[in-house]
């Protein structure tokens, strides 16, 4: 009976999951958003994952690791207990097997943003995050493109990247901690009849700037790549690196790294 290792990344806005075969090479990933109980997401994640490939308990040893906010509760899978690792080491391990050049991490998702300094060896050497602050992270994402009517997979391509369109337009800061205010700040400038693409580019820097923060208490530099659902969007991308004056990779499996260190942890 061969062994697979499935890897469970139960993120507060997105499950995600990630197979890899005894030799470590990724069989295939699966996403789930739909907001279910971390049990729930575990449950039919690992089940339809382990369906594509044919894999039952009966047929394979799967050896599972949960990771994300939700890790603790994610309870059995294929009749087995489920081991429950830290975001932080399942991404520098998922970021360093898919990038072995890697020695910073960014990872911004649903709540939270990270920012992974690793020494040499892969090791975690240094980590800041932000996870009391919804204005640098997707969810302020999520509220700026439902404003504007648009999804958060439409928000990079509406940003565009038209120049000089910006000019004489006072920056736009979010001065607010809390989302709620900053959507304020936003709808106040469309209010003052700012065009929405660019009402939206500033808010991509204003997070950017919050990013580039984050990055520096935990004095991450380069070779630097991106993970979370957020890496997504290139147009944030490239405002972080603008804003942090470094090149910025989006990591390989980029929503999935969590998941696929998970994988190679089990
Ligand atoms: P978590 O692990 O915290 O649940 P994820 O890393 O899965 O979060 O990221 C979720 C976030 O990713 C969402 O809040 C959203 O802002 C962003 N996102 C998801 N899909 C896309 C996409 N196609 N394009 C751009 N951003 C996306």
């Amino acid at each position: 009976m061969k062994t697979y290792r499935l890897g469970l990344d139960l993120g507060s806005t997105a499950a995600k999951a990630a197979l890899i075969d005894e030799s470590g090479v990724l069989l295939g990933t699966r996403l789930d958003t739909s907001g279910k109980s971390p049990a729930d997401a575990a449950q039919i994640l690992a089940a339809a994952l382990l369906a594509d490939y044919g894999l039952t308990g009966e047929n394979a040893a799967v050896k599972t690791v949960a990771t994300g906010y939700g890790r603790s509760l994610a309870g059995t899978a294929a009749g087995a207990n489920i081991r429950a690792v830290t975001e932080i080491t399942c991404h520098a391990r998922g970021v360093r097997h898919l990038h072995p050049d890697a020695t910073g991490i960014l990872d911004i998702g649903g709540q939270d943003a990270k920012a992974i300094r690793l020494d040499a060896d892969g090791t975690v050497a240094d980590f800041a995050m932000n996870d009391r602050c919804a204005a640098g992270t997707g969810r302020f994402l999520e509220v700026a493109a439902s404003r504007h009517g648009l999804t958060v997979a439409e928000l990079s391509a509406f940003c565009g990247d038209e120049p000089g369109l910006g000019e004489g337009v006072e920056p736009f800061e979010i001065s607010s901690t809390c989302v709620v205010f900053a959507e304020s700040e936003l709808i106040s400038l469309n209010a003052r009849g700012m065009r929405p693409a660019e009402a939206l580019r500033a808010v991509h820097r204003a997070i950017a700037r919050r990013t580039a923060l984050l990055l520096k208490q935990a004095n991450v530099g380069e070779p630097l790549y991106f993970t979370g659902g957020v890496a997504r969007n290139e147009t944030l991308r490239k405002a972080v690196a603008d804003a942090c004056g470094m090149e910025l990779r989006r990591a390989d499996h980029a929503q999935f790294t969590g998941a696929i260190g998970a994988a190679l942890l089990a």
